[in-house]
């Protein structure tokens, strides 16, 4: 059986998916929206996508700039029994009517309320608490990097406690009108940031505590973590635990990865599209054991991290798979990632 999928909302995450449902083998994509008519637009139609006017009202522009599309997101849905929600973060939730009278099942992203959906989605964390479901949403780039490591941790080790900053990146590469350009954003001032409320909802027993930084730069996050484990843990045990998992890769800086800018490099030398890393990167260096206390520094390359995981919600909601083991590995096989 092939799942027919649709995208609505190709920007940076809407263009990722879609490129990734390309490359399943169990699914179908069966188009993407567009709110005009620019050059993604023209790359999707190239690519062989059938791209969709996000509203009836936008339809005259396509029409003005000589583009055929397909008809409407209305038309679309009607052709697709998953529709993964990329628009902008709120406006998936204004969309979620016209998904349950059509009878479709949505996956929604970070941007949106957990209520949206009213379940927060990990594969490696919860992946058998979406089976069936007709609305999940993805967690965002952070807290899904959050979840990776803190989930694999907390099963060798138990996590008593959590204290996370993060440094997140201004804005996308794309992004052009946004910053800081010129300042360290406490985002927000009070404590904690959203990341650590959000990690609950899908690790509820984690206690956690972030804060977070805005600063200028659009490459990747970086968190630094302090834990209190449940018991002693040696850097090497701490090691052996996260490279067992997949989605987290572990980098050297006796290498020479040793910062964002030397990830992205490391991504364009392996043939990256994008120079994506869906893997959560962690510091191998940074791994530093006082017994029941550990630190470590990990990155997340916010434009792909998400990918993979939309990927095993579509099949956890659909039933394709039944195990978070089996629907990582297609996932992961087919997009190139781990060993
Ligand atoms: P984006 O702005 O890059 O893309 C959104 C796309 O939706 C754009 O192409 C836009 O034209 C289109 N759009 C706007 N209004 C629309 C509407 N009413 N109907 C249909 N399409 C519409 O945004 P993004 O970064 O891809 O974010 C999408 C979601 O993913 C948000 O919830 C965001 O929080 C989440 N997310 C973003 C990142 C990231 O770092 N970019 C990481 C993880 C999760």
């Amino acid at each position: 059986m092939k799942i027919r999928v649709a995208i609505n909302g190709y920007g940076t995450i809407g263009k990722r998916v879609a490129d990734a449902v390309l490359k399943q083998r169990d699914m179908i994509l069966a188009g993407v929206t567009k709110t005009k008519p620019n050059f993604e637009a023209n790359i999707a139609k190239s690519k062989g996508i059938k791209v969709y006017a996000a509203s009836a009202d936008k339809l005259k522009s396509f029409q003005d700039a000589g583009m055929d599309v397909s008809g409407t997101l209305e038309d679309l849905i009607r052709d697709c029994d998953v529709v993964v929600d990329c628009t902008p973060g709120k406006v998936g939730a204004t969309y979620k009517p016209m998904y349950e009278k059509a009878g479709v099942k949505a996956v929604f992203q970070g941007g949106e309320k957990h209520d949206v959906a009213g379940f927060s989605f990990n594969a490696v964390c919860n992946y058998s608490e979406a089976l069936g479901r007709d609305f999940v949403r993805v967690v965002s780039c952070n807290t899904t990097g959050l979840c990776r490591s803190l989930y694999a941790l907390d099963r060798a080790f138990g996590v008593d406690k959590a204290r996370v900053v993060l440094i997140r990146r201004g804005a996308d590469p794309s992004e052009d009108k946004k910053g800081p350009i010129n300042s360290i954003l406490p985002d927000p001032v009070t404590i904690p940031s959203h990341h650590g409320p959000d990690v609950q909802k899908v690790l509820p027993h984690i206690g956690i505590t972030t804060s977070a930084f805005a600063v200028p730069t659009t490459l990747m996050h970086v968190h630094w973590l302090n834990l209190e484990l449940g018991k002693s843990a040696s850097e090497g045990d701490v090691l052996s635990v996260l490279s067992s998992y997949r989605r987290i890769m572990l980098v050297s800086a006796s290498e020479g990865v040793d910062s964002t800018s030397q990830i992205v490099e490391y991504a364009r030398d392996l043939g990256r599209h994008r120079y994506d890393m869906p893997e959560l990167v962690v510091f191998k260096e940074s791994v530093k054991s006082f017994g029941r206390e550990l630190y470590l520094t990990q990155a997340v390359h916010q434009e792909s991290i998400v990918v993979p995981e939309n990927i095993d919600a579509i099949r956890a909601m659909t039933r394709l798979c039944e195990t978070a083991e089996e629907s990582m590995k297609m996932t992961d096989e087919s997009l190139g990632l781990g060993g």
